[in-house]
């Protein structure tokens, strides 16, 4: 049987007193993880969920999440997990495009009124029946009141191997958030796999820390699902906080460490004298990076810094998401996003699908294999455009070497097109970042009345360091093609991210429009 709610309930059988999930000073071991995703699957069942209704859930990184997400396979629906940060109009949009029949919310708290928004999504989705508010007063929607006396008893509703087992919606290469099915064998095989590249097997009874959110694929499919099918003990970190996720990795000897490479860089930049570093280093075996490009220089200072071997994975949402794989300390190759994983086929294609087969030539890259969706929920047109065959297109632009190891040159999306000539944000990004006084760099692509585009800058500088903005565009301009370096660069303290941790680019153009760029 090849449900994904196997991966919970075979660890259950095997390791039931195992800790599975800690957050604070809660510990679920894995046999009440298993009894209490039963009683959420009864209450569905009870409430006439049937085998392959969609059921959605908005929840942030607590036990809720698992014992929620689990419970749904459990029944034979499909899990919708959304991005805790929807308003309620946006909720109400998801629940109506998925088709959602039932909705698990948390209440949330003042800073993040996951409740309030999600009431308000309930309210104007009316094809959604139920919904159960986690972690709520006792009101009449509060899931432990309708969870009374459910029992916790059952075995999962058995599905297909292809049946849909999970609904990730992302915005792809463009438009409208987009529902990608993806299967129960996409889901299981993608976890298994990333397990035997990280070297995860129920021997190491390893430590993950949790702080990538759960609803999105990559917190997902490689710290739970591949962490839960090895009997991994989970600590929970709701909210990314470099100091709290430094001290739980001292605390609870994390041995797996996985996230977007603003995490890495905010590790980096929170350690000072009182973080006993050895200590962390002696029992994290694994940290891995993926989401985003890893700028070589915090890939080789936190190697530095920490002595661990950071993995990078690519992958997308659409691809459940690990579908080519690093270890640059077997294979330095920096700034290489690696091979393709077991299973996956990797290809560059032109804008009609034609393969790029020049080395070091640039071309979108496209995948097949067992990690790639079916397709887009109820939207044949976006599916015929992103798939053809079982590839699917990425949206970002990559190079091969001679020896098959790709390297993201861009998104597709992101590239920067100044007078004709093509800038790509990431090559003056791993620049900047060798300035001693740059901590981080992002760029962007800023409108232009002549060139069409012009390359702007943002960069946070390392704490203490006194240098200008003219100062760093002229080191830039000693450096780079003309057409290439940034005329704008603002020094800022943060940069805005999604809740995952990737920069938000096009709130950053946003905030230059308005200013003047120079010529
Ligand atoms: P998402 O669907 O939110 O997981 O976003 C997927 C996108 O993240 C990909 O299409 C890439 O643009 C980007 N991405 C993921 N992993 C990497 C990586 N290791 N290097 C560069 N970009 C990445």
């Amino acid at each position: 049987m090849l449900n994904l709610s196997v991966l919970l309930e075979d660890s259950a059988r095997r390791y039931p007193d195992r800790d599975a999930l800690v957050l604070g000073n809660t510990r679920i071991g894995y046999g009440e993880l298993d009894a209490r995703a039963n009683r959420v699957a009864n209450l569905l069942i009870a409430r006439g969920i049937a085998p392959g209704d969609t059921v959605a859930m908005s929840i942030p990184n607590v036990p809720e999440f698992v014992i929620v997400y689990y419970g749904i396979l459990k029944a034979g629906a499909v899990v919708v997990p959304l991005n805790i940060m929807l308003k309620g109009h946006e909720i109400a949009y998801h629940l109506q495009d998925s088709g959602a029949r039932v909705f698990f919310c948390s209440e949330g708290g003042p800073d993040l009124p996951i409740g309030e928004y999600g009431r308000a999504g309930f309210a104007a989705a009316p094809k959604c029946r139920d919904m159960f508010v986690v972690g709520g007063l006792d009101g009449a929607d509060s899931l432990d009141t309708a969870l009374g006396e459910v029992s916790d008893v059952r075995s999962s509703v058995v599905r297909d191997p292809q049946d849909t087992a999970v609904i990730l919606y992302t915005s792809g290469t463009t438009g409208k958030p987009k529902g990608a099915c993806l299967s129960h064998s996409n889901m299981v095989t993608n976890a298994l796999t990333a397990n035997r590249l990280f070297d995860s097997s129920p021997m190491c009874t390893d430590t993950y820390l949790v702080t990538l959110p759960l609803f999105h694929s990559f917190g997902q499919t490689v710290t739970m699902n591949a962490g839960l099918s090895v009997g991994a003990t989970l600590v929970l970190l709701p909210r990314f906080d470099a100091l709290t996720a430094l001290t739980l990795m001292i605390e609870e000897d994390v041995t797996v460490f996985a996230g977007v490479p603003t995490m890495y860089w905010a590790l980096l930049d929170a350690v000072d004298e009182t973080v006993d570093v050895q200590r962390i280093a002696a029992t994290m075996r694994r940290a891995i990076s993926g989401g985003a490009a890893l700028p070589v220089e915090i890939l080789t200072r936190f190697s530095e810094r920490f002595g661990v071997r950071i993995l990078e994975g690519y992958g997308l949402s659409e691809t459940s998401p690990l579908a080519l794989f690093s270890d640059p300390e077997r294979d330095p190759r920096p700034g290489s996003i690696g091979v393709p994983v077991w299973g996956v086929e990797a290809r560059l294609v032109d804008a009609d699908w034609n393969t790029v087969t020049e080395v070091d030539t640039v071309g979108e890259l496209a995948l097949r294999g067992h990690n790639v969706m079916s397709g887009y929920l109820g939207r044949p047109d976006a599916t015929a455009e992103a798939m053809r065959d079982g590839w699917l297109r990425t949206g970002d632009l990559a190079r091969m070497d001679a020896d098959g190891f790709y390297y993201i040159v861009d998104r597709a999306k992101d590239l920067i097109v100044r007078g004709g000539f093509n800038v790509y944000p990431r090559e003056i990004e791993e620049v900047l970042i060798t300035h001693e006084a740059v901590s981080l760099a992002t760029v962007v692509g800023v409108p232009h009345e002549v060139y069409g585009e012009e390359v702007g800058a943002f960069v946070i500088l390392e704490a203490g360091a006194q240098i200008t903005e003219e100062e760093l565009i002229s080191w830039c301009r000693d450096r780079m093609a003309g057409y290439k370096y940034p005329r704008s660069i603002e020094i800022v303290t943060t940069l805005p991210t999604t809740a995952t941790g990737k920069i938000l680019k096009r709130e950053l153009v946003a905030t230059v429009r308005t200013s003047t760029v120079s010529t």
